[in-house]
């Protein structure tokens, strides 16, 4: 063999995959069901054409972080912006975790902060979750000053469990950081605008603190790649250092501050969205078999009596796509559901209805 091998750390590694079909029905990567506003495509494509195509775009990307900053009622030295929030997690990891360094993350979580971590060369480590998805801050705080991880990572609303942690928690997972660290605590808020708080409000200059949010969710934008963190202008200056030059493209500066403009055309989407969750929830509920666990996302864990994969392999006969994590620890008999439209959701009840008529 004449290829060389890579990193002995990485071959263990799988890619992360997530299984995509064609079929009518797509509920199973959280993504909006809505495109973006007809209005915002052209006004973000008017903006585009303008621009000098042949320069690099603004490496600080101050306009889009400027923009932001004002949304959030923020300074705007603490705003980073990546190329999805992957990308915002994967720079605080090599900026703050790699080699004899340790993360630790609450299972089951989205598990791309654990292959994201070992990416950077940091050891994770897991604590668990409780019967009820929560974390306990008993436990987390017992592991937190046994480890003494250079980065907790708190997914909330939590994906794939639509679990989200109370303030009381985030509040005493910094103040074990603080007794034990120095340590650094991202709470990751993908699904942050669905929820009923958002520790940005804890966001401060002297505090351990990021959250990190992404516009592939309510902004109906995944396929752009744009995510932000807020955090201490000192961790946002160490970001800026870590991160490719130029690594945010034009196209995506100018979607993300264009974006913005349509902001109450975004809230009515989310509220749109959790009602619709809400009905979704109460329908899947009155099935027979069937745990709905409560969720602060746009999306829904099931649990399943029975055969979940069969279920699931059956949903996709039907034309209808949900994910699986029925074969993952601590997830037995799970599929998650996507918040879709009312007609998508409805055309899933219909067909997880007859799927499970023909279980019995
Ligand atoms: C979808 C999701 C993300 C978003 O990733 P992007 O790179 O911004 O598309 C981040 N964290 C969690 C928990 C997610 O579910």
């Amino acid at each position: 063999m004449s290829l060389p091998t890579p990193r002995p750390d990485l071959i263990e590694l799988e890619g992360y995959h997530s299984p995509q079909l064609d079929v009518q029905v797509r509920l199973n990567t959280n993504e909006s069901p809505y495109a973006p506003p007809a209005a915002f495509v052209d006004a973000w494509l008017d903006a585009l054409r303008a621009v000098p195509l042949h320069r690099y775009p603004d490496r600080a990307a101050g306009d889009l972080r400027r923009a932001l900053a004002t949304r959030l009622d923020q300074p705007a030295e603490r705003v980073f912006c990546a190329n999805g929030s992957n990308e915002v997690l994967q720079t605080l990891l090599l900026a703050y975790g790699g080699a004899k360094r340790r993360a630790l993350v609450f299972e089951p979580t989205y598990p791309l902060h654990t292959h994201i971590a070992r990416l950077t060369g940091t050891e994770v480590i897991v604590g668990e979750r409780t019967s009820e998805y929560r974390v306990s801050t008993t436990e987390a705080g017992i592991l937190i000053a046994a480890e003494r991880p250079a980065v907790v990572l708190l997914c909330s609303p939590n994906n794939p469990t639509g679990t989200v942690e109370p303030r009381a928690t985030v509040e005493a997972l910094l103040a074990a950081i603080l007794d034990h660290g120095p340590g650094l605590l991202i709470v990751d808020e993908a699904y942050g605008e669905f929820a009923d708080w958002s520790a940005l409000e804890l966001v401060a200059d002297d505090v351990p603190l990021v959250v990190t949010r992404t516009y592939s969710k309510v902004w109906s934008l995944a396929a752009l790649r744009l995510g932000f963190a807020v955090a201490p202008p000192a961790i946002v200056a160490e970001l800026e250092k870590v991160v490719l030059p130029y690594h945010l493209s034009v196209a995506t500066q100018i979607a993300g501050r264009e974006a913005l403009r349509f902001d109450p055309e975004m809230r009515s989407r989310v509220d749109v969205l959790v009602s619709e969750r809400e009905r979704l929830a109460h329908e899947l509920a009155l099935l027979p078999g069937l745990m709905v666990m409560p969720s602060g996302a746009n999306f829904l864990l099931v649990r399943v009596d029975g055969d979940a994969h069969a279920i699931w392999r059956r949903l996709v006969d039907h034309g209808v796509l949900v994910r699986d994590f029925s074969r993952w620890p601590r997830l037995e008999g799970c599929l998650r559901i996507t918040v879709g439209t009312p007609e998508e959701d409805d055309l899933l009840l219909a067909a997880l209805r007859g799927v499970l008529e023909e279980e019995r």
